[in-house]
């Protein structure tokens, strides 16, 4: 039987609402909620990227700044500038734009991202606020669409459910482990230097894909009856796709996020709602 398809655009539409009204009332009361994105080279990937954030900005009402640096800037230019943003009453979000060019390491950056108006979940602060659940994290956006579509599929608990990752990124594998964790989930996370990966996989009742290696996830590496959620974007000849073979994967599983259309679309409100928050902690603390 085919499996049900979470539909990530039409919960992105569900949440853009909640999120655009969130935005009008912050204006009435004379903020304006405004994220500002570094980037730091000419990436096209990344371009694309950029221009997804401030289509989705104008749909919520969040304002959307490029601060755009010359890709021969060097680290302490990069500081420098997330110092002013971080000591900036108007800016309530602050991104890094990756990739970074080669010279600029991202975990050193990451350290000076201000951790209060880190909206992406870049600061190892927030990491660390979401492994020792302080509850005031700001969770970044990727893992946030994740635990968004869980919370729209048929499973109605994540507690005791077995959950496995596929990569332990900081940005997306180990926050949504953690997310699970937190949910009260048996959590395997698995990477490039698992033995037997399939088999883990296959004890999944819940299983993402956040490796960005193309169609990665088969039919033989999925549990029957599965949640398959695909956080992979990866372009194969110019075409997008994720790290799960959907038509096979779709057969075994119960339900399935796709690619495009899946996690992309959540992430993207997932963002502006992050903004957001920031913008209300501000406004209700001044
Ligand atoms: P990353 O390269 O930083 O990390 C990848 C992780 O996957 C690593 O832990 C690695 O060990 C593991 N991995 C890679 N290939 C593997 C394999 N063949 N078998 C087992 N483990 C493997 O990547 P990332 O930043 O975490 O992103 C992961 C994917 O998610 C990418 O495709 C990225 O483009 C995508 N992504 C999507 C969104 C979205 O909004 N949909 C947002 C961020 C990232």
């Amino acid at each position: 039987m085919a499996a049900r398809t979470l539909d990530g655009r039409a919960l992105a539409e569900e949440l853009r609402a909640a999120a655009t009204d969130r935005a009008a009332r912050l204006r009435e009361r004379g903020v304006v909620p405004r994220l500002d994105v570094v980037v730091a080279g000419d990436d096209a990937a990344s371009a694309t990227y950029v221009r997804s954030i401030q289509t989705a900005g104008t749909k919520t009402g969040v304002d959307v700044h490029v601060e755009r640096l010359p890709p021969t800037c060097d680290e302490a230019h990069v500081r420098a500038l997330l110092r002013v943003l971080g000591d900036d009453p108007l800016v309530h979000g602050v991104i890094v734009q990756q990739p970074l060019p080669p010279h600029l390491e991202m975990r050193r950056i990451a350290e000076s991202v201000p951790a209060a108006k880190d909206v992406d979940g870049t600061s190892p602060v927030n990491l660390g606020r979401l492994a020792a659940r302080t509850g005031d994290a700001l969770v970044a956006a990727t893992p946030s669409a994740v635990m968004l579509l869980l919370d729209r599929s048929e499973r109605r608990s994540l507690r005791g459910v077995r959950a496995c990752v596929v990569g332990r990124s900081s940005v997306v594998g180990l926050p949504v482990a953690l997310l699970l964790l937190a949910r009260d989930a048996t959590v395997t996370l698995v990477h490039r230097g698992t033995r037997d990966l399939g088999e883990r996989t296959r004890e999944a009742e819940v299983l993402v894909a956040a490796a960005g290696a193309p169609a990665m996830i088969r039919a033989g590496m999925v549990a029957p009856g599965a949640t398959v959620i695909d956080v992979g974007t990866n372009y194969v000849d110019g075409r997008l796709c994720g790290d799960v073979a959907f038509d096979e994967v779709a057969a075994v599983a119960d339900e399935i996020t796709p690619v495009p259309g899946g996690v992309g679309p959540v992430t993207n409100v997932a963002l502006m709602s992050n903004v957001l928050t920031v913008a209300e902690r501000s406004a209700n603390s001044s």
